[in-house]
């Protein structure tokens, strides 16, 4: 018997995984796939406190980012506290900035104004074309997600009381008043608590009320060949459409002008769900994105028209030495309906994890630290 049975080896699984390894807790592993190849290793990478309301999602950001960093030392990945830049290239995007920065931006926050100038200094990869200013946030850091989810999962591996299963399909879970049996096509396997995290994937094994269920995204993205002479993109960027993507900024009344401005000159932007983000990993590539188009049954095809629309835009931005791409793919997650994360008891000693939407990566860590304070005897 486990004390504990994780189903799920991306971000959301790993870190209640090595949350347990570390409490000693006798720990359980499944994972369908080899490795994780799902949304945790198909997204920036960007630990993203910015774009978070304030309140548990934003604490949970903030704590996050620093567990990142710990485990970037323990498991010795690539991290770059490089912060995020958000770039204004018309006025009521400045005007957008500057209210968020006067009202919302109070600690835990940590932003400053920059204007044109200082911007293009502190962002070569910014199109000076336009530019009014930015929007500087430090708390940022970003990671590479294929390299950390990696090494992260290595690590779980040096721990004497973890076992780990891949290539391991769970089918269902049946539970009891004092634990909780994981079926597996690999065999069975009993656990005090099991903790579910798969991701988009949550309905092979619960049936969720469609009130509840979270809503279903598929983005696409895409990656350039490694930039020439090591030239350097500075802090990842976001643009002043991202503003009408992040719920911190939800109150801000300069956005009005905002989207009837980008509804007027860009209505398929505003369609597609598409703004411009922007990171560098440690490999010199550069990941651009994204575009977010919502139904249950999201079709597995890049949609080129999609991407045209992301680049076209990208470009009156941006300015990157080499646009010359070397790879595009989709990503698929949940998204809670009325949180950052759908958190449920569907049975007794049985939690789901899910509906994380765009916030895995930089909130998953505080939530299982949290699940052990709220369910699990020290
Ligand atoms: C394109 C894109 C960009 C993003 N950018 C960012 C970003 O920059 N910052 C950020 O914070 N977030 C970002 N996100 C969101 C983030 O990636 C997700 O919220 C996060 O990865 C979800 O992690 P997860 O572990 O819940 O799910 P997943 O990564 O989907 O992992 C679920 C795992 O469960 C396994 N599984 C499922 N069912 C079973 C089963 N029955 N048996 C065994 N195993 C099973 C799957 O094989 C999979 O490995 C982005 C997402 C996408 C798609």
């Amino acid at each position: 018997m486990y004390d504990l049975i994780v189903i799920g080896g991306g971000i959301a699984g790993l870190a209640f995984a090595l949350k347990g390894a570390e409490e000693g807790k006798e720990v359980l592993i499944l994972e369908k796939n080899t490795a994780p190849t799902d949304a945790s290793i198909r997204n920036f990478g960007m630990v993203l406190p910015l774009g978070m309301p304030k309140g548990s999602a934003l604490n949970r950001a903030i704590r996050s980012r620093d567990i990142w960093l710990n485990y970037a030392k323990q498991a010795n990945f690539w991290i770059n506290p490089c912060g995020m830049i958000m770039a204004a290239h018309h006025d009521d995007e400045m005007d957008a900035m500057e209210e968020f920065h006067h009202t919302v931006s109070l600690p835990p926050h940590q932003t400053r104004l920059l204007n044109a100038d200082q911007t293009k200094a502190m962002s070569p990869g910014i199109n000076a074309r336009g530019l009014r200013g930015a929007l500087f946030s430090k708390n940022e850091v970003l990671i590479n997600p294929q390299q950390a989810l990696t090494k992260l999962t290595q690590h779980l591996s040096t721990f004497d009381n973890v076992r780990m299963q891949y290539q391991t399909l769970v089918t269902h879970i049946e539970s009891s008043d004092s634990n909780a049996k994981v079926i597996t096509n690999q065999g069975n396997h009993t656990g005090q608590q099991v903790v579910c995290c798969p991701g988009h994937q949550f309905a092979s094994l619960f049936q969720l009320n469609e009130e509840v269920a979270p809503s279903i995204c598929k983005l696409q993205m895409l990656r350039t060949l490694k930039q020439k002479q090591n030239w350097a993109l500075g802090p990842m960027i976001s643009t002043g459409l991202s503003m009408l993507h992040y719920p911190a900024f939800e109150n801000i009344s300069a956005l009005d002008s905002v989207k009837k401005r980008v509804e007027q000159t860009h209505p398929e932007l505003i369609q597609n769900g598409i703004h411009i983000l922007a990171a560098q990993h440690q490999t010199g590539e550069i990941t651009l994105g994204d575009s977010h188009e919502y139904g249950k049954e999201p079709s597995p095809f890049i949609n080129q028209h999609i991407n045209k629309l992301i680049l076209d835009y990208a470009k009156q931005v941006l300015s990157l030495p080499d646009w010359e791409l070397k790879e595009q793919w989709i990503g698929i997650y949940s998204k809670a309906k009325s949180s950052h994360v759908l958190w449920e008891q569907p049975e007794d000693n049985v939690f789901l994890i899910t509906g994380l939407g765009g916030t895995g990566m930089s909130t998953s860590f505080a939530i299982a630290e949290e699940w052990f304070q709220a369910h699990v005897s020290h």
